[in-house]
């Protein structure tokens, strides 16, 4: 037997339990986990009503290496160390996964939702989308690079700003501190906002030139800086998602990120008048994430990163629902 972090039915606290040492089927590798970093959409995975795999091990977000390969697995042997992110599986053949925009594949299978995922001492998953990690990166450096940074790098390119733009960034916990620092990579002007002042003083440390309370960051964007380019919603909130609308300028986007189970009212008449861009972003392309490793092994970006025992889990989970962690969360094996 070994340990896994298990949703045993919906909207549960998750714990942490003995499972089987599982066995890799047709497709899949068995990986000896590293690290595997906590994401709010395993809270979302958690609460919903109706998951498509219970019981579920949980987890998204992990770097391990291969120990055992099933049957019809080419071009991975036992030794290689690599990244769990939540693009599992997908079909291969439909029009998103014809044109390098897999993550949108309709068959697609997730990580920690409907197949099992990596917040285990052992985890069985599909080999078609693991990623190689470098050898040099620390796993708990490199965990919170599955989704993480790979949806920050994404979100921030989808924004497709030019250097010197304004881009307002709402909510600078595990993807907001990282996306920071993706978009002064490209040269832009961050604005960062988030509830919490601890959070902001990261940000600044990371390079935000200006940062902003909630609740004051749509007026004072606009009254003091002429308002953002594009606004990226990380905060699972439809407060942010409202307030970010509110701080962009003419013509600008809003890239929303964080999933919610929540409304928000589209003021009609300011996103004709204004020429404003909605848009949804979920993880990136496999190139975004082959990117958003080599900006870590080259040390440009560096994720703030915390490491637990696996028993730590359901606290974290916890606190992650109250927004109390800081940077993300890391469980170490
Ligand atoms: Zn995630
Ligand atoms: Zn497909």
């Amino acid at each position: 037997m070994t340990l896994a972090a298990v949703l045993e039915a919906p909207q549960t606290p998750v714990v942490v339990k003995a499972v089987e040492v599982p066995e890799p089927a047709a497709g899949e590798v068995r990986i000896k986990m590293e690290a595997c970093g906590i994401c709010h959409s395993d809270l979302f995975v958690a609460g919903l009503a109706r998951p498509p795999l219970i019981p579920l091990i949980l987890g998204h977000e992990g770097i391990g290496r291969v120990e055992t390969v099933g049957a019809g697995v080419a071009g991975l042997a036992a030794g290689d160390r690599v990244g769990i992110t939540f693009l599992a599986g997908t079909c291969g053949i439909c029009e998103w996964c014809r044109s390098g925009r897999e993550r949108y594949c309709p068959q697609q299978r997730n990580s920690g939702y409907s197949v099992h995922g990596a917040l285990a001492v052992y985890a069985c998953v599909p080999a078609q989308h693991l990623i190689r990690v470098p050898d040099d990166l620390p796993a708990a450096a490199a965990a919170p690079l599955c989704c993480a940074g790979w949806t920050a790098y994404g979100a921030v390119r989808e924004a497709q700003l030019g250097p010197d733009q304004t881009i307002a960034l709402f909510g600078m916990g595990g993807l907001g501190h990282l996306a920071v620092q993706y978009a002064r990579h490209r040269g832009l002007r961050v604005a960062a906002v988030d509830v919490a002042e601890e959070k902001l003083a990261l940000a600044r440390s990371l390079g935000a030139a200006i940062t902003l309370p909630a609740g004051e960051a749509a007026r004072r964007l606009q009254k003091e800086y002429g308002g953002a380019g594009a606004a990226v919603v990380f905060a699972p909130s439809a407060a942010a998602i409202d307030e970010a609308f509110r701080s962009l300028k003419r013509t600008g986007t809003l890239v929303l990120v964080a999933l919610v189970n929540d409304r928000f009212p589209l003021p009609i008449v300011d996103a004709v008048l204004k020429g404003i861009t909605v848009r949804g972003s979920f993880l990136g392309t496999r190139q975004d994430l082959e990117e958003v490793f080599r900006l870590a092994q080259s040390g440009v970006v560096r994720a703030e990163a915390h490491t637990h025992a696996l028993d730590a889990v359901p606290g974290l989970f916890a606190k992650m629902e109250r927004g109390e962690l800081m940077g993300r969360a890391v469980i170490g094996f």
